[in-house]
């Protein structure tokens, strides 16, 4: 049922989605092509794997809505070798289009049942992606620094550790704001300048740790 061309046409809808709304990175248009997302969601939402919206994963979180990875991915500019931490696995499809975009990818996640089940796609796809359980809001040190670190779950404000482990010129991604709405912030490195640029209206499900929502 996941042979590869069962889903082209949802596929090339999703595709030309993402162009109407302003996706150009074409690399990240043809990873995303590529990439199966039905590998990712539970089997009773198989069938709206390319609907445009967020699915429910385990442990009440969500797999993002695909036109949102887009925007992220995009927002990353990933260079083959980059050094990408991801806070918030999930259900693994943010990490697995990170590595097939070539970046070494580093990702946490809170719950150690969702990242079981994320290593095990990662696994069956061949992605060499290092991932831990714990709280991503104080990031990972032992890693740092970070060409790129991007945040897919909400936060009250941006975790200061995060900042102290971007490289030059990298750059954190992340969505600020209240529960209910968000803004995704684009952080970069000037040379140990923090330069903030913002993109509004976007709903993510809450970060919570130690710099995050309690
Ligand atoms: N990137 C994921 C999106 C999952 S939703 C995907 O592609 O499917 C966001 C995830 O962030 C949830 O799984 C949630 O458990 C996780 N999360 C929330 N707070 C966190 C924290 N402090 N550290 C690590 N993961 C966290």
């Amino acid at each position: 049922m996941n042979s590869p061309n069962k889903f082209r046409n949802e596929k090339e809808e999703m595709i030309s989605l993402f162009r109407s709304r302003g996706i150009k990175d074409e690399s990240v248009l043809s990873v995303m092509k590529k990439i199966e997302r039905q590998l990712f969601v539970d089997e009773a939402f198989v069938p709206r794997s390319y609907e445009d919206c967020a699915l429910p994963i385990s442990n009440s979180q969500t797999i993002s809505q695909p036109y949102t990875v887009a925007v992220m991915t995009e927002l990353l500019q990933i260079k083959k070798g980059d050094k990408i931490l991801e806070i918030g696995t999930g259900s693994g499809y943010q990490a697995a289009i990170l590595a097939e975009l070539g970046a070494r990818v580093f990702t946490i996640e809170r719950f150690s049942d969702l990242l079981t089940k994320a290593r095990l796609v990662f696994a069956k796809l061949g992605y060499n992606i290092a991932s831990k359980t714990g709280d991503g809001t104080i990031g990972w040190s032992e890693f740092a620094p970070f060409d790129g670190i991007i945040v897919t779950a909400a936060a009250p404000e941006i975790p200061e550790p995060l900042l102290k482990q971007l490289a030059n010129s990298g750059k954190l991604i992340i969505p600020v704001g209240d529960l209910n709405s968000q803004n995704i912030i684009i952080v970069t490195n000037d040379n140990g300048e923090f330069v903030e640029k913002k993109i509004e209206g976007f709903k993510f499900v809450p970060l919570v740790g130690k710099l995050g929502w309690k």
